[in-house]
């Protein structure tokens, strides 16, 4: 299987807590007003590349991992072979970034393996409207950081809790501070 990808991106700290490498994938429907990335709507903007060899070259940097886009779930099946492969031989964190809501995931055969082999979803399209440069990780406050795990196991979604992205961080200062 191959994705249309568009660049690789390692050491970013944007998408997701720590350092993580980010692959930012071509093709998007959901054509949000004010989105950062037009020119990734089109599949064919990107380049076409092989699972195996992405997953390697992902492996090789040692860091968390985010799909980002563009929109991965236009691709669900191939980054669903991707992140399988990619939990299959690692432990590594992996974020997803869609415009769709887990709730329609869930429920759509294309995109459950894809889910169950991610950490984090940050769903919901970008609404310029609710935009918001003080949120965590995403761009606008209709967006959430669902705690996939969680949400599969309790069959209702659950909320990945901003603090425990920064408990590491206030207990490191805490022991500066003692
Ligand atoms: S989902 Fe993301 S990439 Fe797609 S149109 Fe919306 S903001 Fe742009």
């Amino acid at each position: 299987m191959e994705i249309s990808v568009i660049s690789i991106v390692e050491s970013t700290s944007v998408d997701g807590p720590g350092l993580r490498t980010t692959v930012y994938c071509a093709g998007c429907g959901h054509r949000c007003k004010g989105c950062h990335n037009p020119q990734s709507w089109d599949i064919n903007s990107g380049t076409l590349t092989d699972v195996t060899i992405l997953a390697d070259r992902l492996l090789a940097t040692g860091e968390d991992i985010t799909f980002s886009g563009g929109d991965p779930m236009f691709q669900a099946e191939a980054f669903g072979e991707l992140a399988a492969t990619i939990k299959s031989k690692s432990n590594r964190n992996i974020w997803c970034y869609t415009g769709f809501r887990i709730e329609q995931l869930l429920k759509n055969s294309k995109t459950l393996p894809l889910l169950q082999n991610i950490d984090v979803l940050v769903d919901g399209q970008f609404e310029l409207a609710l935009r918001d440069e003080n949120l965590l990780f995403r761009g606008s406050s209709n967006q959430r950081l669902v705690d996939v795990k969680k949400t599969i196991e309790k069959g209702e979604v659950v909320i990945y809790e901003p603090m425990n992205l920064l408990s590491p961080l206030l207990m490191k200062y805490k022991r500066i501070e003692n």
